[in-house]
Formats: structure tokens, sequence, C-alpha cells
């Protein structure tokens, strides 16, 4: 499947054939500029989204580089698979060293952590690729750790200081116009850790019943993915020395690096 970003001729957006709760309807690719062209997110290893990209990339000239938004393999499995079609081009991610103002041929480098620790966004005029920190209409799961939380909302806030035209995320379609919605996640965000307070200091201080009292919108299937959100609240709230020590933390599941 291919997704067009309105007014703008230079991005193609490739959607995988790999749905999922984590994932949405797919992974989306994004294949950016002509001449040089870099691939955002390369997707998962299907042979079949490979070679759509591949071709993409030669309708539009030929692989000058690969951005990753984060290490998750549902964006960067298909590297290897890539590069076999394409040949040895740069890699630019998080896990390679890349941070705020570097680029990547005409992307500019953004920090945008929170999902994963190594997560950045690559600014292109006035879209920004944003990979999983957030989607059009649902939340995105954050990861525990040292100034997660609080880094996902400062990189969240900063991204409407910036005003992009359009937001182009890893799942699910355009985010447009970016900046109510960022606020919107920001909110949900700062309501989730209102009412945890609250949960927590009316003495529901177990994993299940801050589960069911604050995230009690949550579909089953989706409990997981709250579950290690909750975790990064809980390590907000301790950085902070705001959480009392008899608070249940939760054992983050393997998924979440
Ligand atoms: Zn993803």
């Amino acid at each position: 499947v291919r997704l067009d970003i309105h007014g703008t001729a230079d991005v193609i957006g490739v959607q995988a054939d790999n749905p999922g709760w984590l994932t949405l309807d797919g992974t989306n690719t994004w294949i950016v500029g002509t001449g040089d062209v870099w691939v955002v997110d390369p997707g998962p290893e299907l042979p079949d989204h490979v070679a759509a990209v591949a071709e993409a990339v030669s309708e539009r000239g030929s692989l000058a580089g690969i951005a990753l938004t984060h290490g998750h393999g549902d964006h960067s499995d298909a590297v290897p698979l890539l590069l076999e079609h394409a040949g040895f081009v740069p890699i630019i991610s998080g896990l390679s060293g890349a941070g705020a103002g570097d680029s990547a041929g005409e992307l500019e480098v953004i920090s945008l952590p929170g999902h994963s620790a190594d997560h950045l966004a690559f600014a292109f005029g006035d879209i920004v690729f944003t990979g999983d920190a957030i989607f059009a209409d649902s939340s995105v799961f954050v990861a525990p750790g040292t100034g997660s939380m609080a880094g996902y909302l400062a990189g969240l806030n900063a991204l409407i200081e910036r005003d992009p035209r359009v937001l182009a995320p890893g799942h699910g379609p355009l985010v447009h116009p970016p900046a109510e919605r960022l606020q919107e996640q920001i909110d949900h965000r700062l309501d989730r850790e209102r009412r945890l307070i609250e949960a927590i200091a009316s003495g529901h201080t177990s994993i299940d019943a801050m589960l069911e009292t604050v995230w009690d919108d949550v579909p089953e299937m989706l409990l997981p993915a709250a579950t290690v959100t909750l975790a990064a609240h809980l390590d907000k709230l301790e950085e902070e020395e705001r959480l009392p020590a008899d608070v249940e933390r939760p054992d983050i599941p393997e998924w979440v690096v």
C-alpha cells in the first residue's frame, strides 16, 4: 500500500503487511527525496515489502542512506534485505550515536525519546517523520527508565514549538495538523499521571489496582503496553521523589528495549 503526503511530491510512504496490536495497519516506510534518496524505517523483514520499497527508491533515484527512528524490529529488520537490493549506504540511528542537530542527507535529526531511549525523529522541510512517538488515533507505550517519561513530554513540547505542517508516523495515518494532536497527547499523559497519584494516595498500590483504576479505558489486549507505560510513570514519580515506597513496580517484558 502506498501513502501520499498531500502537497509533497518528494515523499512516498509504503505500508508493510505486518498488522498487529503494536503495529496498527502495518509499519510505514518513508522514501524521501529525489536523486539521493533516503529511506526512513525500512520496516519488517518481509521480502515483498522490501521489494516495494526498493522499487519506490529506484523510481526516485538511488539509495543514499537509511534513517531509523528506533531499533524495534518492525522498523529495522528489513535493513539487511534493503542493503542487498541497494548496496551499502550509511545508517543513521540513535543506537549509532546520531542525535539532535545531526543531518542525514536532507533530513535533520530531532531527539524524540520515550517510546525507546534511542528514539529519533527526522525533519524534511515542514514534514517530520516521528516513528512510534505519536500516532493519529492511539497512544504509544512509553518505555520505563530514567528521564523517559519526562523526556517524552519535553520532546512532544519541542515538536509543537517547531510547528511542522504534518507528522508522518511509523504506523497509521498522517498526523495533521500536528499541534492539536501533540497537545492532546501531552494532556493525556499528564491526566494519567494525576489519576495515578490519586489512585496511589487512596491505597491502590498494586499493579492490578493501578491499571484497573487509571487505565480503565484500555482494552485487555493493550494491558501489556499500558503496564509498560505505568512503569514509566512510576519511574518519573520516583525521580521527582513523589512515589511512596510501598507501590508495586512492574517487571519489564523483553520486547521493551
Ligand atoms: Zn513500531
